[in-house]
């Protein structure tokens, strides 16, 4: 729509763009109020064993994915949220809430499964990440070994030895580190063995391209030896076919998440999953 209009011209750009910076400025302002009023929540995506068929995969945690329901808008994504917390400063509050409900809700589980959360690179830059994530597991009881940090490569480009200290403090705690969305960033080889994580996540871009290119299986299979080989943990996203599902669980990838395992969806949907057997069975009724 915005080519059409301004073919052949640069500033006919110019009032999108004004629209763009509006638009920003104004779901801003609409982001400071949100927690307030309780517009956020969050979704959980399991997270599964690698295996043959879907019943084969054993679900072993979550991803705990933030959500906002604008009183307008209706849903906002995260990926056009988040960014606008993180260029004001409002990452560190909101970050601070989501950390929290996660450890409370997984802390509140009868079965102590694994619960995953994402950092952004603000949080884990400018705030005491490492003080925040301490007491907030003291605060909730949660056990730190269920407890895994998500974070993307971009995190640790800016200064590698904070990085780097910042990572084996968190890993004193006892919690684990993932990086996200391996391969779609800037990603190098030297943070892989510079930076002690215990898992990789290989992105979505990779999966989606299962055998539609040969290319995308040759580096999903290098990237699964590679983190076995730096003793890591390989876990697959976005794996919406059964047919990529067998080709992880041949290549030896240990966990799989993605809309074939489930959907990022209120807690209350897995109720089963996590134990609270009697509400799983009102979920599967009505859902
Ligand atoms: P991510 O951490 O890489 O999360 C995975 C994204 O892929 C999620 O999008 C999820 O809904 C989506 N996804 C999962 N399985 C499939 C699949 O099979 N097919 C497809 N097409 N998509 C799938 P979502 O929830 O929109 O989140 C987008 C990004 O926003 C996340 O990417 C993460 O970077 C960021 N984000 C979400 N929640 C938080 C949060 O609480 N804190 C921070 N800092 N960032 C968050
Ligand atoms: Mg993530
Ligand atoms: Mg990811
Ligand atoms: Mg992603």
């Amino acid at each position: 729509r915005a080519k059409q209009k301004s073919r052949g011209t640069i500033s006919l750009y110019q009032p999108e763009m004004d629209q763009q910076i509006r638009d920003r400025r104004v779901l801003h302002q609409d982001l400071s109020m949100a927690i307030r009023n309780g517009e956020l929540s969050l979704a959980f995506q399991p997270q599964a064993i690698a295996g043959h068929s879907v019943a084969e995969s054993e679900i072993i945690g979550f991803e705990a994915l933030a959500r906002w329901q604008h009183p307008v808008r209706g849903q906002v994504s995260p990926a056009e949220f988040i960014p606008i917390a993180e260029e004001s400063g409002l990452i560190v509050e909101m970050g601070e809430w989501i950390l929290r409900q996660v450890c409370r809700e997984a802390a509140s589980w009868p079965k102590p499964l694994q619960v995953a959360v994402n950092l952004s690179p603000a949080q884990f830059m400018h705030g005491d990440v490492v003080g925040l994530v301490h007491s907030i597991l003291l605060e909730t009881g949660l056990a730190p070994g269920r407890l895994e940090l998500e974070i993307t490569e971009g995190v640790l480009i800016g200064d590698f030895d904070r990085g780097l200290a910042l990572l084996r403090r968190l890993k004193a705690l006892g919690v684990r580190i993932s990086m996200d969305d391996f391969g779609s960033g800037y990603s190098s080889l030297s943070y892989l063995q510079a930076f002690p994580f215990d898992k990789i996540k290989i992105d979505r871009a990779f999966v989606i391209n299962l055998g539609r290119n040969p290319q995308s299986a040759a580096i999903v299979r290098a990237v699964i030896d590679l983190g076995h080989g730096l003793e890591m943990s390989i876990i697959a996203e976005g794996v919406e076919t059964l047919d990529q599902l067998t080709f992880l669980a041949k290549e030896g990838c240990d966990g799989v998440q993605g809309y074939l395992l489930g959907k990022p969806l209120p807690i209350g949907q897995y109720a089963g999953l996590v134990g609270r057997a009697e509400t799983m069975e009102l979920a599967l009724k009505t859902g």
